[in-house]
């Protein structure tokens, strides 16, 4: 039976494919195979299996790392000065420099064997996500060498004697890493490079070895102006066949000493007003012996795998952190200040258009952390999640850029007056870096979650292109043949789950018994069957051209991520014992995600160019029902959380610096205290209609009263106010800055 299948069933089938289906390039193909899925393969399956879900270990801080959040992070974090880093420094202060070598911040994910902290990677996410708080400039040069990049490169791929040599001196300072990978002419087509590098023999410690002659001219290079080792990544050339191989060997990744011969360093870019060492980079002949390449000779043209690689652990941590850092502060301060800033005679905070907002804030905070939370916890696994890193970090950002513009808002003029009190307008100023670095947002959006996400997440769509692209014919076949007909098996089984849950409203769906939330737990699993069939019915009537349909792709990608983040919200709301006051945020975040999801399957179906197969999705998964957000009252509940001291707001804001005297964030917490402390009071007044200083006149309220109510206004008009600047300090920063003569009336007429 399965011979005469394979003769005459398959065989066509695998033929059409074998031609329809475009070969893949090497990049592509490393690109593709490089780290692993994890939940994101089961929200791809259709049929999600939640004990997998529960079984996950809810990330927890070591007595260690919890005493380094307490102690040196807190510390760095008093130490800086931002506003001196962006306007009078252009770098950190070298007290500050000092302190992070000190102290092994640029060692977290070195293992203590090499004279790394060897933190977890939540450890390694709550310290980026801390000194967010205070100072983007500061977390970005924490997180460099500790993301893609040397250190990540040697412990995945080095060497021993590599791993010997340079892990204890990037773990203590003395050695200072950039990864130089981004050139004029490649960008986000980093395998475009042109930097290049040709096997020679050259001198090295007075004797001739066999080596690479680099040329390079990189830029956008984070730390690159101070650095003292280059990871760099070039195109290695063997035209003498000295390597006694081919003479185009690819893309290869080394270490560069930025003290050798040639190696020009120094010169800085300024990115948005945020006064991280960034800088371009060029190379004049550089010669480097071949045991430079990260992991040896061996590793001569596995760079491009190495990347991919490296970048699946990294980029699930470092942006994310700091993404979830702005829009948890965001929620934090402008819940606070919605409830000290008084208009119209009441907070801000109680007129509705500032309620939206709010709860938006309140609910994406809480969930944005719960999928870095859930994110950690695959990394601490040991896993290596390709595409639930690029959703983290496109996601991450995207949702920073949306709750720093309603923290803006809310904030109004307090907000856009830039000075050391302003705690918003470096994060604002901030957000196009996160957008663009380690894989523009677009790219990650339309190419990356789904075009990625498809091929690995997929059940079996990886085998199948494998055995595709099987040069032996004979092996091909039965390979496909295998995988080809559990597909099918899997595709019917996925019709009929879309069904099913989708025509009774995901009430025949799957779902743990979790109390309130279980019929969230079961629109995800109606949803994800849905979404599965849809991808199944795409790569059926698209196939290769699916490469190109970005739009279609995006939307793809951005239900997978939307079904990710939300189920890292159940995930967190279970790990926190179910609480009952988290529910509205729950509600809030799945409401909102399910809108989305509705609206992005709809216009991937309404853009689906063989009719025939949108008509019946559309009937499969679609039967009626409306996209309907959060209602108007669950909204309030939300922006309520971040106006009133609670364990639930706590949560949402988690471990944040709780400001210094420099910045506005102290003020703003003491004057959000002293208005809740003093509302009882201020409630008799008002029922009373009474002014203080009437009611302390006639002896309604005590003396005591009465100084709590004069200082609580005085912390509120710190709040409230915002800096200026005498003319002579503005020419400190803008050294031709006049200052402007007032003119005489008479001379004015
Ligand atoms: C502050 C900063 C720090 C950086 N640090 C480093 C570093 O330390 N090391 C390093 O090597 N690099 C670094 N980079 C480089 C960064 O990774 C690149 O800027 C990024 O990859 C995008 O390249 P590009 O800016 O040239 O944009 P381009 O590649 O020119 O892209 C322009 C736009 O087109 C979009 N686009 C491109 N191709 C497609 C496509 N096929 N489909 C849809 N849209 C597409 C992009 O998403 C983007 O929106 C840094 C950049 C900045 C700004």
């Amino acid at each position: 039976m399965s011979r005469f299948r394979q003769n005459y069933v398959t065989k066509p089938i695998h033929r059409w494919a074998r031609g329809a289906l475009p070969r893949l390039s090497q990049t592509e193909s490393e690109a593709l195979s490089a780290g692993e899925v994890w939940w994101d393969a089961e929200l791809f399956s259709g049929n999600p299996d939640w004990s997998k879900l529960a079984a996950v270990k809810r990330p927890t801080l070591t007595k260690e790392e919890q005493a380094f959040l307490e102690g040196p992070c807190t510390e760095l974090c008093e130490m800086i000065d931002d506003w001196a880093i962006n306007h009078d420094r252009a770098d950190l202060s070298p007290e500050v420099w000092q302190l992070l070598r000190d102290n092994g911040f640029f060692g977290m994910i070195i293992p203590q064997s090499h004279g790394g902290l060897g933190f977890s990677a939540f450890a390694h996410s709550e310290v980026v996500r801390y000194i967010s708080t205070r100072s983007v400039a500061a977390a970005v040069t924490v997180m460099v060498p500790n993301s893609l990049g040397p250190g990540e490169l040697l412990m995945q791929f080095g060497t021993d004697e590599q791993k010997q040599h340079w892990l204890p001196r990037l773990a203590g300072g003395r050695e200072l890493p950039a990864f130089a990978l981004t050139s004029a002419e490649a960008g986000s087509d980093a395998s475009a490079m042109t930097d290049s590098g040709v096997v020679c023999r050259g001198t090295w410690n007075g004797q001739e070895v066999l080596g690479i002659r680099l040329n390079w001219a990189k830029r956008y290079i984070t730390l690159s102006p101070v650095c003292t080792v280059l990871g760099l990544a070039f195109k290695l050339r063997d035209p003498e066949g000295l390597l006694g191989g081919e003479d185009d060997i690819g893309i290869t990744c080394a270490l560069v000493p930025t003290d050798l011969p040639g190696v020009e360093t120094g010169r800085r870019h300024i990115p948005a007003s945020t006064m991280f060492q960034n800088g371009p980079t060029e190379g004049h002949d550089v010669f480097i012996p071949l045991d430079h390449i990260i992991g040896g000779p061996d590793y001569a043209g596995r760079g491009w795998m190495m990347l991919m690689s490296a970048l699946a652990a990294g980029r699930g941590i470092s942006l994310p952190s700091l993404a979830a850092a702005a829009v948890a502060l965001s929620a934090h301060t402008s819940g606070a200040y919605a409830r000290v800033r008084e208009q119209f005679g009441l907070p801000i905070g109680k007129f509705e258009g500032i309620q939206a907002p709010l709860g938006r804030l309140a609910a994406g905070s809480y969930e944005l952390d719960a999928a870095r939370r859930l994110t950690c916890a695959g990394l601490d696994e040991g896993r290596s999640l390709a595409v639930i890193s690029a959703i983290m970090k496109l996601h991450g950002t995207t949702r920073m850029r949306e709750a720093l513009n309603h923290a803006m808002d809310i904030h109004s003029g307090k907000a856009v007056i830039d000075g050391p009190s302003n705690y918003l307008a470096p994060l604002y100023k901030a957000v196009p870096i996160g957008i663009t670095v380690e894989g523009a947002n677009i790219v990650t959006r339309n190419l990356i979650v789904f075009g990625q996400g498809a091929v690995r997440a997929h059940p079996h769509l990886l085998d199948e292109m494998r055995a595709l692209e099987e040069e032996d014919e004979a092996k091909s076949l039965a390979a496909f043949d295998s995988h080809f007909w559990q597909h099918v098996g899997h595709s019917t089984k996925t019709f009929f789950r879309a069904l099913g849950r989708a025509w009774t409203g995901g009430r025949a769906a799957p779902a743990p018994a979790a109390g309130d939330a279980t019929w969230i737990y079961r629109q995800v699993s109606r949803w994800s069957a849905a979404y599965a069939l849809t991808a199944d019915v795409a790569f059926l009537t698209m196939g290769g051209d699916l490469k190109r349909k970005e739009m279609i792709s995006a939307r793809m990608g951005d239900v997978l991520s939307d079904l990710y983040i939300l189920t890292a919200a159940l995930k967190r709301w279970d790990d926190d014992g179910r609480p009952k006051a988290d529910v509205p945020l729950l509600e809030h975040a799945a409401k909102s995600a399910l809108t989305r999801i509705r609206r992005s399957m709809d216009e991937v179906i309404a853009n689906f160019p063989a009719r025939w197969a949108a008509v019946l999705l559309r009937i499969v998964t679609r039967p009626g029902g409306t996209s309907r957000g959060p209602d108007d009252h669950l909204t309030r509940t939300c922006a309520d959380v971040l106006m009133t001291p609670s364990e639930s707001r706590d949560r949402i804001i988690g471990r944040m610096f709780g400001g210094c005297e420099r910045d506005g964030v102290r003020q703003l917490d003491d004057a959000f205290a002293r208005v809740i402390a003093a509302e009882p009071i201020r409630k008799r007044l008002r029922d009373a209609n009474m002014t203080r200083e009437q009611a302390a006149e006639e002896g309604f309220i005590s003396r005591e009263e009465d100084a709590e109510l004069e200082a609580m206004q005085a912390a509120v008009a710190r709040v409230i106010a915002v800096d200026d600047f005498a003319p002579e300090d503005l020419a400190a920063y803008f050294p031709d800055y006049e200052r402007p003569e007032r003119q005489a009336p008479e001379a004015a007429e």
